[in-house]
């Protein structure tokens, strides 16, 4: 039997509201997808909004993300498949918002998304697993981050992100002593990037000061398509993969894959 590799987690994390994070997590997973690689999108977001923009609005799939964190559903019955053969979705919904409060008085509270994931991983053999978090700092986004093996930050290029930025460092670093030491930062994506700013240049800057190697090449431009295709029920490369929004997405999963494929050499170098 072949050996399974393990899978890399990467929760698409920031405290902050509306700098990107769904539509990355759908747009990054989706192009992932399309390199050919197994991907698994899980909505941690009681929005639902992942969801909705694989086909997923709240309530059409029976179960989801809440079913499996209470136990009340397995692997066949939470994962969707999605037009996309190797992008399968665990959707949300707003019953998710209830696992908020639910999840106190489970014990071991804070990683019951990483006790869940060996049952989905072993359903399929998921090379990515990617997780929408929501913009609060409840159990459900530590529960992402406890299960995953780094984060990927969205943010925007304005002055607020980075109070946003150096919060969610603040976490990681509480949740890389309480639970999870291997915890890694993926990497960090400017999204509605516009570059014909001065703002806009100096947050660049600072951010990679402070996160040398870690800022992709890749930014997010505004684009019309990206705000769009939700509504559709489809990811953007579905939608309109000629779009600006689209392309750049195929872009950045050529990058996050470029550093794994970097890093995995660099691991087995004698
Ligand atoms: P978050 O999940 O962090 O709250 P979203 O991904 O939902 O952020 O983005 C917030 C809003 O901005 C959404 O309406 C989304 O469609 C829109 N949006 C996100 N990225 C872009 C982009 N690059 N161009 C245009 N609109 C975008
Ligand atoms: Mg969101």
């Amino acid at each position: 039997m072949r050996a399974v590799p393990a899978p890399t987690v990467i929760a698409i994390s920031n405290q902050k509201g509306g700098e990107g994070k769904t539509t990355t997590a759908v747009n990054l997973a989706a192009s992932i997808a399309a390199a050919e690689h197994r991907v698994l999108l899980i909505d941690m977001d009681p929005q639902g909004n992942a969801s909705s923009s694989v086909g997923y609005p709240n309530g059409v799939a029976e179960q989801g993300t809440y079913d499996l964190l209470m136990g009340l559903a397995g692997p066949s019955e939470v994962v969707q498949s999605t037009e996309l053969p190797m992008l399968d979705v665990v959707p949300s919904s707003m019953d998710l918002a209830g696992a908020e409060v639910e999840l106190v008085e489970v014990e071991r509270r804070e990683s019951v998304l990483a006790r869940s994931l060996p049952a989905l991983l072993e359903h399929r053999e998921y090379e990515y697993v990617l997780l929408d978090c929501p913009p609060s700092l409840g159990l459900l986004t530590i529960n992402a981050l406890v299960a995953s093996t780094s984060v990927l930050i969205p943010m925007q290029a304005k002055y607020f992100s980075l109070e946003g930025l150096g919060a969610l460092n603040n976490t990681i670093e509480a949740v890389r002593e309480a639970f999870n030491p291997g915890l890694s930062v993926e990497g960090i994506v400017f999204c509605m990037f516009d570059n014909r700013t001065n703002l806009a240049r100096q947050v660049v800057q600072e951010v990679g000061e402070h996160f040398e190697g870690l800022v992709y090449d890749t930014r997010i431009p505004v684009n019309i398509r990206l705000s769009e295709s939700p509504s559709h029920g489809k990811p953007a490369l579905l939608y309109d993969i000629e779009s600006k929004g689209a392309q750049a997405y195929l872009a950045l999963a050529r990058e996050v894959l470029a550093r794994r494929e970097g890093q995995a050499e660099e691991s087995t170098r004698p």
